[in-house]
């Protein structure tokens, strides 16, 4: 055999090592080759609930969420999601029927299974997606355009329904949610069927683009597909889809008369403010945040920060919950002539306008947020984006589905009672099928069937641990080296967490811990030893070293039971506290207190004690808070704004507090989340 030239070896051995050290790009996003990200996440099987709390909820989202929903899917007499796919394709006959948007929304249940099948391997997963695909790229156009309710109506020939003529159609939403569950059921499965579709769809939308109005760029409804569009980039490496990111981005720019609603009223690059239409926001800025980890566009990362200040300084509720208003104005208009004011809905509102009872904070929304602080976390490595996820996660994105995995909720306000004179829009008891606009439950439902995905990500340095629970991980590191390990803790309803090592690369490198930024007090030891390390809340710690197998790593977050106040300009919770302890944010229900008494009768003194006991709420075990309130003997409030005050009037009473996400799995009840505070 004739000997190769060492040069060639070389670089064959290069070629290898290139590759070895690519393996990590089978993530939920794949930001293992972004040129402007310090970190990346694991493959979508590298890390697995095991037990406690999360791994709990994915065994409901698997067993209850995603085949409930199936069987509503697939009924026409309920949502007529599938059946939508079933005429486009010419299988069965008959109208469009749901909202236009219910394309996306199905997608976004197959991304849940997708996301499933990637942990347990479930042949009938497998299949029942392989069945699904069949169906949905049957109704596909030859040149890539996919949508039903077009598609349709251009079967029946009812009438000139043209494609991106609407522009509440949706079209874009549903294509960009075509996108993120075919690059997701691609690394699940390693197949290209829904993949080709979701190519062939990016084309058309490339090419659309090329010869659009900057008019139409304004039906950028709601836009999944900025992130649709970078994922298909990162799957295919195709530069052109990279383009069109940048593009779709630039266009916004050139929109005419454009409104905060849509967020399109200035160009994005000038923008400092959370604003608008609350689910567009958030869907907004994470997919910027995806073209800015690929470009690396200063002007694009400046605007994201300036708005996530705005957004956690003076919009954010203490649940993590995103948009305050059903429907109000846009306070950043450059007008008050009354003919020029915008009209927003589902929205932020004005700095500290954080209404209780009327909070809307759809359930897409908090998703949102995690989605774009999830980027801002891989691009930064700072931990306080990992703050913001791990406080959606716990209490606005769990609040919006039932114990059970049945029932559902669109918005998620902070305080609900019966004594209100007026309607709310949406309701205030979780459904199973929210007929009017069921995006919320399978955005739920795909985000818990991927939290895993969350929990651990790659730098060049090493491993950061980002979220606590019950799981294993078994990841190649950046240079190629193997890594397992298992992390054992009962967290979020302790602080005690153990990693201990299963295999380990022989050389030195680093784990980094999370401290989140509620957290006043953490140790951390090695085989026992305490580390004298530096533990800043809201930053990472690293623990640099050559690790053995035998290792253990004991990380200690005291959670000490906490009342939390708000700036006393947000004028809805003056004089009032939030109760929260380690990441999860508590609240009253009507079922806690004294029968006869009311939700608002309640005061916590300053110096409360309260300690943590169990509860069994549909079968899952969930830390409360109990201890000595005061309650009013107040009387009715008969037709009365005002009165003169009772004195001395309060008694000492039991109550209990159970973790907000928890609320409204009792039967019908009344609830707070802010409580008067007695000084
Ligand atoms: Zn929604």
């Amino acid at each position: 055999m004739k000997k190769l030239p060492g040069t060639i070896i070389i670089l064959f051995c290069f070629i290898l090592a290139v590759q070895k050290i690519s393996t990590q790009d089978n993530g939920l996003v794949n930001t293992s080759g972004s040129p402007y990200t310090q970190l990346s996440g694991v493959n979508l099987d590298d890390a697995v609930w095991t037990r406690g709390f999360w791994a709990e909820r994915f065994e409901i989202c698997k067993d209850s969420m995603i085949p409930r929903m199936w069987r509503i899917l697939e009924d026409p007499e309920i949502s007529h999601a599938y059946r939508n796919f079933e005429i486009a394709c010419g299988k069965e006959t008959g109208t469009h029927k749901g909202p236009p948007f219910n394309d996306g929304d199905f997608y976004k249940w197959f991304e849940s299974v997708a996301g499933v099948y990637a942990i347990t391997k479930d042949n009938g997963l497998n299949q029942l997606m392989d069945d699904i695909i069949s169906t949905i790229s049957k109704t596909q156009r030859e040149d890539g355009y996919i949508h039903t309710p077009v598609t349709i109506d251009q079967l029946n020939k009812s009438s000139d329904k043209k494609e991106f003529q609407e522009r509440l159609d949706f079209e874009t939403y549903n294509i960009g949610h075509l996108m993120t569950a075919a690059c997701v059921h691609h690394r699940a499965t390693g197949k290209n069927s829904l993949l080709d579709v979701a190519k062939k769809a990016t084309d058309y939308l490339y090419d659309f683009y090329k010869r659009s109005s900057p008019e139409l760029a304004r039906n950028a409804i709601c836009p999944s597909h900025y992130m649709g569009v970078v994922e298909m980039y990162r799957t295919t490496k195709d530069p052109k889809y990279l383009e069109l990111a940048e593009s779709l981005i630039n266009i916004r720019s050139l929109v005419k008369n454009g409104t905060d609603h849509n967020q399109d009223r200035i160009p994005f690059r000038l923008q400092t403010k959370a604003t608008g239409h609350a689910v567009r926001a958030n869907y907004l800025y994470a997919g910027v945040a995806d073209v800015y980890a690929e470009t690396g566009d200063d002007s694009l990362l400046t605007a994201l920060n300036l708005i996530w200040q705005d957004l956690v300084q003076r919009k954010l509720y203490v649940t993590g919950g995103c948009g305050a208003l059903y429907d109000g104005v846009s306070p950043e208009g450059t007008s008050y002539k009354p003919s020029e004011i915008q009209q927003v809905h589902q929205a932020y509102g004005r700095d500290y306008q954080l209404p209780n009872i009327t909070a809307h904070n759809e359930s897409c929304a908090n998703i949102g947020n995690i989605l774009w602080n999830w980027r801002m976390l891989m691009i930064t490595g700072k931990a306080k984006y990992a703050d913001i996820m791990e406080l959606t996660l716990y209490n606005s994105l769990l609040a919006g589905v039932s114990i059970d995995g049945k029932g559902y909720f669109y918005t998620n306000p902070l305080c609900v009672t019966d004594d209100i004179t007026y309607t709310l829009r949406w309701s205030k008891e979780r459904e199973e099928y929210i007929s009017h606009c069921n995006c919320c439950p399978p955005n739920t439902v795909r985000t818990i069937a991927e939290i895993q995905n969350y929990i651990y990500s790659l730098s060049g340095k090493g491993l950061w641990i980002n979220l606590y629970g019950g799981n294993t991980l078994s990841t190649t590191l950046k240079d190629g080296s193997e890594l397992k390990l298992v992390q054992e803790t009962n967290y979020p309803w302790d602080g005690d967490i153990q990693i201990s090592f299963m295999q380990v690369p022989e050389k030195e490198f680093s784990i980094f811990l999370r401290i989140p930024g509620w957290c006043n007090e953490a140790e951390v030891s090695v085989n026992g030893e305490k580390m004298d390390l530096s533990l800043v809340p809201g930053e990472y710690a690293e623990l640099k070293r050559n690790w053995s197998k035998a290792d253990k790593i004991k990380l200690i977050l005291h959670m000490p039971v906490k009342l939390i106040e708000a700036n006393p300009l947000v004028e809805e919770t003056r004089n009032q506290v939030a109760v929260k302890r380690g990441p999860v944010v508590y609240c009253l229900e009507s079922v806690d207190i004294p029968e006869g008494k009311k939700i608002f009768d309640i005061a916590l003194p300053a110096k409360i004690d309260l300690k943590p006991g169990l509860i069994s709420i549909k079968n899952s075990d969930i830390v409360c808070l109990e201890g000595k309130a005061e309650i009013a003997d107040n009387s009715e409030w008969k037709g009365q704004l005002y009165r003169e005050i009772s004195k001395d009037n309060t008694q000492p009473a039991n109550i209990r507090l159970i973790p907000y996400y928890a609320w409204g799995n009792r039967g019908h009840s009344e609830m707070t989340v802010w409580i008067p505070l007695k000084r």
